[in-house]
Parts: structure tokens; sequence; C-alpha cells
């Protein structure tokens, strides 16, 4: 059996990816969110798919509880495998109302929490000579938007982090790739409806259609399910020389 760390994965695109690898019965999967019912949450999956599971609810701003999260993992199934950093918040506002604080918890969660997470789990890995590290970006990984500054900065940057990651992990058979994501109805999604329709002055319906989808060829959601397959091949012993990527699920939006 393989282990896979995935972070925030008590909501949205980590619990759909866990989802995924808990089918494939090959992984214990370690939970982490700030959900209050993250352990019932990572139970109940454990049960479902008959498969071992631990839940931590690690603040991604606090490093020390990521080093221990990463250490009672490695205590409970004597390794990491897999890492998933896929936790992120968002905030949309203008660069001139854009507050010092929501810039700072932006960078530390979406981007610096990978660094420590990262580095703790990568010794481990050089080791074993295999390791899989997948980074959740976006396609505002690759593109911009308006009002989004902090959190186009941090999803550029997981970005570059994964590349560097990918040359030093090369030698040692680690890869690291981004996955990076359109549109998926999520809470994170749900809540950015209604902050985009203060910002742009137009109805939630609108900002769907003229704002999220408006951008992609496809004019549909991007599904969990999806983004939780292309994460169980990224991690699978096949794919080997599949490194240093951003991946784009985003149903042509960057193909523009
Ligand atoms: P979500 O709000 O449903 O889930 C986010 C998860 O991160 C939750 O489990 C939450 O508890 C956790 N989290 C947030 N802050 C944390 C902290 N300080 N410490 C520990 N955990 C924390 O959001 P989602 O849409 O599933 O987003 C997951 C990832 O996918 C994010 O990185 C997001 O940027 C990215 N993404 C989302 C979309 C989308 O359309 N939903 C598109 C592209 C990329």
């Amino acid at each position: 059996m393989k282990t896979v760390l995935i972070t925030g994965s008590t909501s949205g695109i980590g619990l759909g990816i866990a989802t995924e690898f808990a089918k494939t019965k090959q992984y214990h999967i370690v939970f982490n969110g700030l959900e209050t019912n993250g352990l019932e949450i990572a139970t109940q999956i454990g049960k479902q798919y008959g498969v071992e599971v631990m839940f931590s609810n690690a603040n991604m701003l606090k490093p020390e509880e990521l080093r221990k999260m990463v250490d009672e993992a490695v205590v409970k199934f004597g390794k990491i495998d897999v890492l998933i950093n896929n936790a992120g918040i968002q905030h949309v506002s203008p660069i001139e109302d854009f507050p010092d604080e929501k810039w700072n918890a932006i960078i530390g969660i979406n981007l610096t929490s990978a660094f420590y997470l990262t580095k703790a789990v990568w010794k481990g890995m050089k080791e074993r000579k295999f390791g899989r590290v997948i980074n959740i970006a976006s396609a505002h990984g690759l593109v911009a938007s308006e009002f989004k500054s902090a959190y186009i900065a941090s999803k550029h940057g997981i970005v570059g982090f994964t590349k560097t990651i990918a040359l030093e992990g090369a030698p040692f058979g680690i890869t690291a790739n981004a996955i990076c994501p359109g549109y998926v109805k999520t809470p994170l999604v749900e809540k950015q409806i209604a902050d985009q329709a203060k910002a742009h002055q137009m109805s939630e319906a609108d900002v769907v259609s003229k704002v999220m989808l408006y951008k992609q060829a496809v004019k549909e959601f991007v599904s969990v399910e999806e983004l939780g397959q292309l994460a169980v091949f990224l991690a699978s012993d096949v794919a080997k020389t599949l490194t240093g990527t951003a991946l784009p699920v985003d149903g042509g939006w960057n193909a523009q």
C-alpha cells in the first residue's frame, strides 16, 4: 500500500481527489482541512471504500502543525508516497482595496504551505527513490483575471515551484506536476460567485455565464472526478517522465 496526503481534502476538489484515490484501494489516505466534521468525513470515506485513513486539522499557516501532520502520518503509515498540495483560499477585490492580511493569508495557504510540506516529505521520498508531488494550481496559474491579485500571484508561484522541484526530484524518482483547473463548483466558487457579483456589479447568474464560464470553450464546470482521476494517474508508477508540467483542465480556456 502507498500513502497519499491531501491538504484541504474535507471539502470540494480535495475531497473529490481523496475519493478517487480511495476507489483504487491502493492507498492509505491522510485527510486534512479546517472543516469541523473533518474526522467524520475521512472516516466515512475509509469505511465506504475499505481503506485506512487519518485526519489532521493542521493549519496551512502554521509550519509546526504541518511538520507534525507529516510526522504523525509517517508513524501511522510508515511513509508518504504522494503529496497533494490542494488547500487554498480566494479573495476577490480591486487592488486598491485589497486587504493586506488577505494577501498574506492567500500567499501563505496557497503557496508557502506547499513549500513546508514538500520539504517535510522530501527526505523520505529521496531515500525510497519514489515520490509524487501534485500541486493544485489553477487556470489562474497560467493566465490572469482582474480583482484576484493575490490568488493569481500564488498560483503562478506554485507553477514555478512545481517546475523547480521537478528538476530537483528527477534524479530520485520524484515527479512534480501542477493541475490547473478551470471553474469547479465547490464552496470556494460558490462564495466567489457572490463576491464577483459585487466587484463586477452584476447578478450572480451573469457572473457564472459572463465572467466564469465565458472564458471556457466548454461551457461546463470542471468535475472533481476528472481532477481526481488525473491525480491518480500522475501518482501512478507508470507516470515516470510526466514531470514539471502545469496541466490545464479548463475547458479550453488556455487554448485561446
Ligand atoms: P474549498 O473551499 O471547497 O476547499 C478548500 C479546502 O482547503 C477546505 O478543506 C479548507 O478547510 C482547506 N483550507 C483552507 N484554508 C486552510 C488552512 N489555513 N489550513 C488548512 N486547510 C485549509 O475549495 P476548492 O474549490 O475545493 O479548492 C481547492 C483548491 O483548488 C484550491 O487550491 C483552489 O485554489 C483550487 N482551485 C479551485 C477552483 C475552483 O473553481 N473551485 C479552480 C481552480 C483551482
